[in-house]
């Protein structure tokens, strides 16, 4: 099967890390016997630099021409005085509403060879797993172009006052709930809607409607939370979530409380999907492929940048956009195998790899993992 993706490396250490997830992406490629043709495009400030805007036109045109998107980050100190339609950051929320993408899933897991980046003692990490033994393997979604952020806002005549609105129609909330849904029958199947219906309206219309959305999927278990005791319930028993489904407002600060949790913002992927995700192999639902960190210019070019991340968001590209598990599957092992093997970038150096550590660089950890992918299964 042919596949074509638009590449947006940005700025700073996008283009370090997203050369080692296309050698990755090829490699899946040549052992499971797709293609995939790449489209790159310029996104944030580099785009800023050569034509004065960060997103072009035509740039998001030829990103909708591609069946999916992958990208590194974009911004960087020299374009943080820059008014606001002219920042980097611009490219990311015109490319996410101009693909339509409207579910974001973040996950966070205790990888156990990371374990002691985890701030977290072993009997909480052990609480609420059904397994008793300390871990958490947790998907976030959440809903990306409603909600607080979009609502009409403002201020009163005088400036004395301001405000900010939570609007969300029925039908929004449905297609998010129905991407959470899909990720958990493949997953645990345990669903947990979070939101604020003990006091807010459209929190109230959440729970409606999920509890109207999960008569449908009676094979997965649906729970529901008060973001407060949510919250609370990530740092006290994290092993008791599989997916959480939520606002965006209450996801943007879930997922960020929960990849504390996983240690390394190196290692952190994310999906944003205009679809519930492909369910088998041939399936193509447009998504935008990121590792969950910046541009970080303090190491831009220097080969020290962590590429996992940008290369666990090929294993989410491969699942969620093309419904190929098992070669998402085994991108996930080829990357554990490395870290198995106690090498380490240097922003994950000194935890868990004892004395088979070895530090790599961005370009040494890509071809570790690039050759443990070739060698599993033949
Ligand atoms: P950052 O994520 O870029 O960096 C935070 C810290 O983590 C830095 O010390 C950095 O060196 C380190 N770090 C980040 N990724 C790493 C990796 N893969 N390997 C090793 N170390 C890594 O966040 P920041 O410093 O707040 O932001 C820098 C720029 O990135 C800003 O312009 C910001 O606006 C932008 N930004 C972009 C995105 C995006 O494109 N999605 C997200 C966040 C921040």
């Amino acid at each position: 099967m042919n596949y074509s993706i638009a590449l947006v490396p940005g700025d700073g250490i996008g283009p370090d890390v997203i050369d080692q997830a296309v050698k990755i992406l090829d490699a899946a490629g040549d052992k499971f016997g797709h293609v995939f043709n790449y489209v790159e495009l310029e996104a944030g400030g580099c785009a800023i630099d050569k034509i004065g805007e960060p997103l072009a036109a035509e740039t998001l045109e030829a990103a909708k021409q591609c069946d999916a998107v992958l990208l590194g980050a974009v911004g960087g100190p020299k374009w943080e005085t820059l008014p606001g339609r002219l920042r980097p950051e611009r490219a990311l929320l015109e490319l996410r509403s101009g693909l339509g993408v409207y579910a974001n899933l973040r996950p966070a897991a205790l990888l156990p060879q990371l374990r002691d980046a985890c701030p977290l003692k072993d009997e909480v990490l052990a609480a609420g797993n059904s397994g008793g033994k300390p871990g958490f393997d947790i998907l976030i979604v959440r809903e990306l172009t409603g909600g607080l952020y979009f609502g009409p806002r403002g201020r009163s005549a005088d400036g004395s006052s301001a405000f900010d609105t939570e609007t969300y129609s029925r039908a929004e909330i449905e297609r998010v709930l129905r991407t959470g849904y899909a990720a958990a029958a493949v997953r645990r199947k345990k669903v947990c809607v979070v939101d604020k219906a003990n006091v807010l309206e459209s929190s109230r219309l959440w729970r409606e409607t999920a509890a109207e959305t999960a008569k449908e999927y009676p094979a997965i278990e649906t729970s529901y939370l008060y973001v407060d005791n949510c919250a609370m319930q990530l740092i006290r028993a994290p092993g008791q979530f599989d997916v959480i489904i939520t606002s965006n407002l209450f996801g943007d600060i879930l997922s960020d409380e929960a990849s504390v949790l996983t240690g390394s913002i190196g290692m952190l992927a994310s999906a944003s999907l205009a679809g519930s995700g492909a369910g088998k192999p041939g399936d193509k639902i447009m998504g935008i492929y990121e590792p969950i960190h910046g541009s970080a210019p303090d190491i831009a070019g220097r080969d020290i940048a962590n590429p996992l991340a940008a290369i666990l968001s090929t294993a989410m590209m491969l699942r969620y956009s093309f419904g190929l598990e098992e070669e998402a599957l085994a991108v996930e092992a080829a990357v554990n195998a490395v870290l198995d093997s106690g090498l380490r970038t240097r922003d994950i150096a000194g935890i868990g790899a004892g004395k088979q550590e070895k530090i790599a660089g961005t370009k040494a950890m890509g071809e570790a993992v690039l050759k443990a992918l070739e060698k599993r299964g033949g």
